[in-house]
């Protein structure tokens, strides 16, 4: 098949290329929206990934131009609007697993800097500085940790926490009996945040999802509390964090994904004014870590989309069974 892969960087290529079961690729550097639909002028189908714009008008172009299939490159599809697409008989396939333990061992990454602080440790050392004002931390061991969504990256997170002695509460619709097992406790939400010491998202954004913390959820954490998110950046109202930050409700925030996102993550804009005040204020926290939307970046996940997503391609143009379709 012809396919046009957008928002493609150095990495995109090297493992698409690699994996590549004999499909012609072209690669794009931009992102896919309105203003770039028409790249999509000649193709059978379009490889994206999560910041690309695939709302009701884009999908409009797309059918003009001719796509049948739209392949995303990760597990989320909150990007797309799966009604329209069906509407017009565009097939939606993902990568609905590729490495969860990737995701889950960035979120214990986040949560190990914030609370041992070794991202200032390592500055501190390399200026000569060997003293430990500042950088206590504390104890994981019997800590308290809050799991909103037990799906696939979650139960991996679960297993993570499992190992270091966390007392671990979990919120899902779907409670897992492998995680019960375990001793996961399940309760409402609001059970769940209230009195953890750490919170971590895992939960798809959708419309029930969006915003899910907020200024009212806020409320019932313990005070001086740790959120994490590693899932999707709406899922957390960034002002009413920002206010619980400034009045230390929450302790440390820990996030890898962020609402507006789509504008600063994967790109330098370290000789650009960044005019986001939100993500300006955050970064301003000594008790803020942001990393940009790199908990899939490993090798065995990158070798796993790119496998899988030619398999996606392969099974719709040998109209075989679609295992990884959305939205049926
Ligand atoms: P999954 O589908 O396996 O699990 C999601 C879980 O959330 C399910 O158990 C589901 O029942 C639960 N859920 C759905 N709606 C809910 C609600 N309203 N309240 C509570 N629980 C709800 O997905 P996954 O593979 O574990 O991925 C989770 C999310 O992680 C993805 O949707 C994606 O947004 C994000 N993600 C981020 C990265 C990254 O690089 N940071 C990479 C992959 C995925």
């Amino acid at each position: 098949m012809k396919i046009a892969v957008f928002n493609t960087y150095q990495y995109d290529k090297e493992y698409l290329n690699r994996f590549n079961t004999g499909h012609e690729l072209s690669f794009f550097n931009a992102r896919l929206d309105l203003q770039t639909v028409n790249l999509s002028k000649g193709f059978d189908c379009i490889c994206i990934f999560v910041n690309d714009r695939v709302d009701a008008e884009v999908l409009i172009e797309l059918a003009k131009n001719g796509i049948k299939l739209i392949v995303l490159r990760c597990a989320g599809f909150n990007n797309v609007d799966i009604e329209k697409a069906k509407e017009l008989g565009i097939v939606v396939l993902r990568v609905p697993t590729y490495s969860p333990e990737a995701v889950a061992e960035h979120a214990m990454a986040l949560i190990l800097t914030l609370d041992r602080k070794t991202h200032k440790a390592y500055n501190r050392v390399r200026e000569g500085n060997f003293s430990l004002e500042k950088l206590m931390g504390f104890n994981l061991h019997q800590r308290k940790v809050a799991v909103i969504g037990t799906g696939h990256i979650g139960q991996a997170f679960c297993r993570i926490l499992k190992g270091f002695g966390c007392q671990i509460g979990a919120y899902d619709l779907f409670p897992s009996e492998e995680m019960e097992a375990i001793g996961v406790k399940y309760g409402t939400l609001e059970d769940t945040l209230c009195d953890a010491d750490i919170v971590s998202l895992h939960c798809p954004l959708t419309d029930d999802t969006f915003h899910m913390i907020n200024k009212e959820t806020l409320q019932l954490f313990s005070d001086g509390a740790m959120l994490i998110n590693t899932s999707r950046g709406a899922l957390i109202d960034t002002a009413a964090v920002i206010g619980a930050l400034k009045n230390g409700r929450l302790g440390y925030l820990g996030i890898d994904v962020y609402e507006q996102e789509s504008n600063l993550f994967f790109n330098d804009h370290s000789e650009n004014v960044i005019v986001d005040d939100m993500i300006t204020r955050l970064i301003s926290f000594p008790n803020v870590l942001i990393t940009s939307h790199q908990g899939f970046f490993t090798k065995e996940a990158m070798e796993q989309i790119a496998t899988v997503t030619f398999q996606n391609v392969d099974a719709f143009e040998k109209q075989m069974p679609l295992v990884n379709r959305v939205g049926v």
